[in-house]
């Protein structure tokens, strides 16, 4: 043996070796020294060197690492002062990686979303009253005492606020000793729920629900369970008992809301049931709340959590359920960097975790409902509304019978229901899924079309605003006055409809009528939550909006509802057009008679004779369903076959193209899987990026991972500008 070598293994055997996933699309973890007297272990969270800079990391499970000589391997900095990942997370996460095809490191950086949050809280400084008394006494004085006097400790400005003194007060007395200051843990975000705070009545079909779900939760251990009921019908408070019981047996819940920015009045109703709000989690959080949530979820202190579907990624202490609210709703598809579907992996989580997760959906996705008639879910139905409250009655406005006056978008059957909605003293909601005034701006002289300079996409026009603006970029321009190919004045034309023109139109029928328009980019969250709140207390008659509208409100004065366009999302070659039109409608003529009043939902429709328009007239989904159902399995399409779609794009049409062609040559030949494409995507082109879509499709049973990693493998060098995006069960088309 040379002395080399003995070196080695003397370096090799001093210094512990350990994997770590640092955020970077590498395809596996990478090795790192453990100092020594640092002690960490699988899941400890780490700051590590990776070339000039340091981030943050996670060690990872031993799966036989190459051996490295220990002499090029740099150190770990530093371990966080944290609770380390469990082993079911960390399962979890690897997990989505496979599953998704997404480098490891990229998807367990979801779960560190909030790096401040690695450190504990710091403590926070509070007084507390001590043997001391001041010389002298004022009235201010001893109130400030008295209000300490009961054995706690006070924040300064607590103390001051509620003895009703002012700060320089307290300061005084801690001066002359009669505070002193102690160090308290931080507070809670928040208070912790109590599941028996108001226990709610629940009769008939709720009662035998929540029952059937409660024998499912109770024994624990990993269970699969589908509420569908129809809107109003009091979902909310069947899932309430299972998440009670959950407490009870001293778990952590998390619920999933497709638009938690948007859901006010859920927190306000879980506060009722609870006596306190569950911690919320989404993007639009402040950074120092983030930080706490995080940390205090995985040491166990938050109970409970709504979030968007972000949150499925927060590493809980002890998760003992996962709701999933809306489960159809396509916002819990995540298609950036990791392309993920959480609704689906809040039930892998589950399984790996070994606990019940719910769905929940008035208008459950295809899949699950699928899964349900298996018997792989077990289905819980809500078949009636709650109370005395009644469906809307629905009917569809033929618009080739009906049309609207010349430049407008309304049918005369429709003005006149709205018209006796707002006579009566109650509410109408016009429902049209587009932003802005118009979706097409044009030139009546020359023709000329305004189109996004770095999409394949019009501009729309904003009128509010004064610009056009392009809903894929977020490029903007203010309005012109000329034509900018002909240089006419004032000769250029608004096409089709968006809510802001609907508004105008319904201000010239109902001009003493107080309109709104709802639309996400009218306004931010705290504003839409205020109108949302307004709309609710009567202070508008008539609501024109986009699909946040749709999702989970309650406005009691609302009796009519009115789709502008029914026919919108039906043709636009999704395979899920239909179904997705028919949950979308759905939803939204479900906010009409959520009490007592009668109501009324309208179509406008070209095609009255669809069966999308036909089912959510009948009230008859269960036929919907059946049809679509059969359709798909005809057509092999999901939950029948699978698909996999692949978007490659580049600043070149050419190196699109051509790099998309190589893909499909290098696939390899597998029974049950086929190629579609490539094509130019029907978004040919985004931000100044060429894009063409390759989709595969196979069997329930082939195994897309491998197939589309043995193609990408043996594809052409991804070089230049080229960027490949792979979508596992894409859910767009476009
Ligand atoms: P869903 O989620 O099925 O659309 P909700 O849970 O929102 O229905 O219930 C509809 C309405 O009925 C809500 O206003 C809710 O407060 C009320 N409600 C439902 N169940 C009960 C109950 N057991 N006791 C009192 N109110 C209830
Ligand atoms: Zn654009």
């Amino acid at each position: 043996m040379t002395e080399d070598s003995s070196d080695l293994f003397g370096a090799l055997f001093a210094a512990r070796v350990v994997p770590v996933l640092v955020p970077m699309p590498a395809p596996k973890a990478y090795s790192y020294l453990v100092p020594e007297g640092m002690a960490v272990e699988p899941g400890s969270i780490v700051q590590v060197p990776l070339g000039p800079r340091q981030v943050m990391g996670v060690v990872w499970d031993d799966e036989g690492q190459e051996a490295v000589d220990p002499k090029k391997l740099k150190a770990i900095t530093l371990a966080f002062d944290c609770p380390p990942l469990k082993p079911e997370m960390r399962r979890f996460l690897d997990w989505v990686s496979s599953y998704t095809v997404s480098p490891p490191g990229l998807v367990a950086r979801m779960a560190l979303r909030a790096p401040a949050a690695l450190d504990p809280e710091p403590m926070v400084e509070a007084l507390r009253l001590t043997d001391m008394r001041p010389e002298r006494m004022t009235d201010a004085r001893s109130r400030a005492i008295a209000a300490a006097d009961n054995g706690f400790a006070w924040t300064r400005s607590g103390l001051s606020h509620a003895a009703g003194v002012s700060s320089s007060v307290i300061d005084g007395l801690t001066a002359q000793g009669v505070f002193e200051t102690v160090f308290m843990p931080p507070p809670p975000v928040v208070a912790e729920p109590d599941p028996d705070f108001v226990p709610p009545r629940l009769e008939g079909p709720q009662k035998s629900a929540a029952e059937e779900l409660l024998q499912k939760v109770g024994v624990g251990g990993f269970s699969v369970s589908l509420i569908d009921g129809i809107t109003g019908s009091g979902k909310t408070e069947v899932y309430f008992e299972a998440i009670a019981a959950t407490l009870k047996a001293g778990k952590q819940v998390l619920i999933l809301l497709p638009e938690i920015a948007l859901t006010a009045s859920f927190l306000e109703r879980f506060q009722d049931r609870f006596g306190s709000k569950p911690a919320e989690w989404h993007s639009d959080l402040a950074p120092r709340t983030r930080e706490k949530v995080w940390r205090q979820v995985t040491e166990g202190g938050v109970r409970v959590v709504a979030g968007a579907r972000s949150a499925l990624f927060l590493p809980f202490e002890n998760l003992g359920l996962i709701i999933v609210d809306e489960e159809h709703d396509p916002a819990y598809k995540q298609e950036d960097r990791v392309f993920y579907n959480a609704r689906d992996m809040a039930v892998v989580r589950a399984r790996i975790g070994d606990f019940p997760v719910v769905l929940v959906s008035a208008t459950p996705s295809v899949e699950s409902r699928v899964n349900g008639d298996l018997g792989r879910y077990s289905a819980i139905h809500l078949p009636t509304r709650y109370g005395d409250a009644a469906l809307p009655h629905l009917g569809v406005v033929d618009m080739r019978r009906h049309p609207p006056e010349r430049g407008g978008f309304l049918s005369p059957v429709l003005l006149n229901q709205i018209g006796k909605a707002v006579g009566r003293g109650e509410q109408a909601l016009l429902f049209l899924n587009r932003r802005g005034y118009a979706p097409l701006t044009l030139c009546r002289v020359c023709g000329h079309r305004f189109q996004c300079p770095d999409c394949s996409s019009w501009l729309v026009e904003h009128r509010f605003r004064g610009q056009i603006q392009c809903h894929h970029c977020g490029y903007a321009q203010k309005t012109p006055e000329a034509c900018p190919e002909c240089g006419t004045f004032d000769h250029l034309v608004a096409c089709g409809p968006g809510v802001e023109r609907i508004a105008e139109e319904v201000d010239r029928h109902f001009p003493d009528a107080r309109t709104i328009v709802l639309s996400s980019d009218l306004m931010g969250v705290k504003r839409l939550r205020l109108e949302l709140e307004a709309i609710q207390r009567g202070e508008a008659d008539i609501v024109v909006g986009t699909q946040l509208v749709a999702k989970g409100h309650n406005f009691p004065m609302m009796t009519f509802v009115g789709i502008v366009d029914a026919d919108i999302g039906l043709s636009n070659g999704d395979p899920r057009a239909a179904e997705r039109t028919f949950q979308l409608l759905s939803q939204v003529t479900g906010r009409a008679g959520r009490t007592g009043l009668r109501s009324l939902g309208l179509l406008q429709t070209y095609q009255p004779q669809h069966p999308v328009m036909q089912a959510i007239v009948s009230g008859d989904s269960h036929a919907f369903y059946e049809r679509e159902i059969s359709e798909r399995e005809k057509a092999l399409l999901p939950p029948f076959g699978r698909l996999a779609s692949l978007i490659v794009s580049a600043e070149t049409r050419a190196d699109a193209e051509g790099h998309a062609r190589g893909l499909r040559q290098a696939a390899p030949r597998v029974d049950g899987i086929s190629i579609l494409g490539p094509a130019e995507a029907p978004l040919a082109l985004i931000r100044g990026r060429h894009r063409f879509r390759l989709l595969v499709h196979g069997r329930r049973n082939s195994d897309m991972q491998s197939f589309v990693k043995t193609m990408i493998a043996a594809g052409p060098k991804v070089r230049g500008s080229i960027s490949v995006q792979l979508d596992i069960d894409p859910q767009s088309f476009l």
